[in-house]
């Protein structure tokens, strides 16, 4: 059998974020010379576009509790199709953020591809925080603070409906670790969907592995394979300064390559994201550097 290629998808966006700068988050990737080190893994690399949108300095920014929305559901179409091509060529896809409401566009092009097969597709998804909220429930208006709950067929209908009139995933195969900041009316929406949050603090009592044992099995159980969506916020900021919102107590050099590295060896892994790289915060490239790394660890790298 021929090794499956690593399909490469740049998203320059961070109208989703209460910041700017993740729109460069690609361009630090590439600089980090992502396919390059792909290829030395011997995997194919397969270059299927970047995807632009405006600066939110050039756009109107819309309604208060959902901002630069209709920007953010034209950039997820995009993306959507990008992943489904990736997927209809039998490719893997590697799609470089950008912040993290792109990945209301990777997992619904998973989930239609897995669809189209009579599927259900797990998400495990590796953040500091939730991203649960719902127009009416967040603080800050920032969609990227929202994927998870549009995932689940919640929130604006237009961004619920990315992956049709099902939701792109059922809370019952979708996995969260590395949680410790979780807004007040988050909790109570974590609660009504049931989706399983691994905490740090129950990472603490538990021990890493356990608990990516137990996500493991949510996002595989019952379906067709599952989709990685990591938020390098999930990451220690003395690994990952380069970050939009850093939130001390994440998970260490290590642990994060664990993660990656057990996603890939239980089989089921179908696509990653890599978001919220924030290089104007950065340290000489070292979150772009980490990222890279996390790639290759997810796409099978081993020590030995
Ligand atoms: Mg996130
Ligand atoms: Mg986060």
């Amino acid at each position: 059998m021929s090794v499956q290629a690593a399909a490469l998808i740049s998203v320059h966006m961070d109208l989703g974020a209460g910041r700017r700068g993740v729109d460069m988050g690609p361009s630090a990737i590439r600089v980090a010379r992502v396919s390059e080190r792909i290829a030395a893994l011997g995997r194919p690399v397969e270059e299927l576009g970047s995807v632009y949108t405006r600066e939110p300095e050039t756009v109107e920014v819309g309604a208060a509790n959902a901002r630069y929305h209709s920007e953010i559901l034209d950039v997820c179409c995009r993306l959507r199709g990008l992943v489904q091509e990736a997927r209809a060529r039998g490719s893997f896809p590697v799609v470089l953020g950008g912040d993290h409401s792109i990945a209301m566009g990777s997992v619904s092009g998973q989930a239609l591809h897995h669809r189209s097969r009579g599927e259900k597709l797990g998400l495990l998804w590796i953040d500091a925080h939730t991203d649960i909220n719902l127009p009416e429930t967040s603080p800050s208006g920032n969609i990227h603070g929202m994927p998870v709950s549009h995932l689940l067929g919640r929130g604006l209908p237009d961004l619920a409906s990315l992956a049709g009139p099902e939701p792109a995933v059922d809370a019952a195969h979708v996995a969260m670790l590395g949680v410790r900041s979780v807004d007040r009316r988050e909790r109570e929406i974590v609660t009504e969907t049931g989706v399983r949050v691994f905490t740090m603090t129950e990472i603490d009592e538990r021990g890493l592995a356990a608990c990516v044992r137990d996500a493991l099995k949510i996002v595989t159980t019952g379906t067709g394979g599952f989709h990685l969506s990591f938020d390098l916020d999930g990451v220690d900021p003395r690994y990952a300064p380069g970050v939009g919102s850093p939130v001390p107590g994440g998970f260490t050099y290590r642990e994060a390559h664990y993660i990656c590295e057990a996603a890939a060896r239980h089989g089921g892994l179908v696509g990653l994201d890599m978001v919220e790289l924030n290089p104007t915060l950065d340290a000489r490239n070292a979150t772009a550097e980490l990222a890279v790394q996390l790639i290759l660890s997810a796409l099978g790298k081993t020590i030995l």
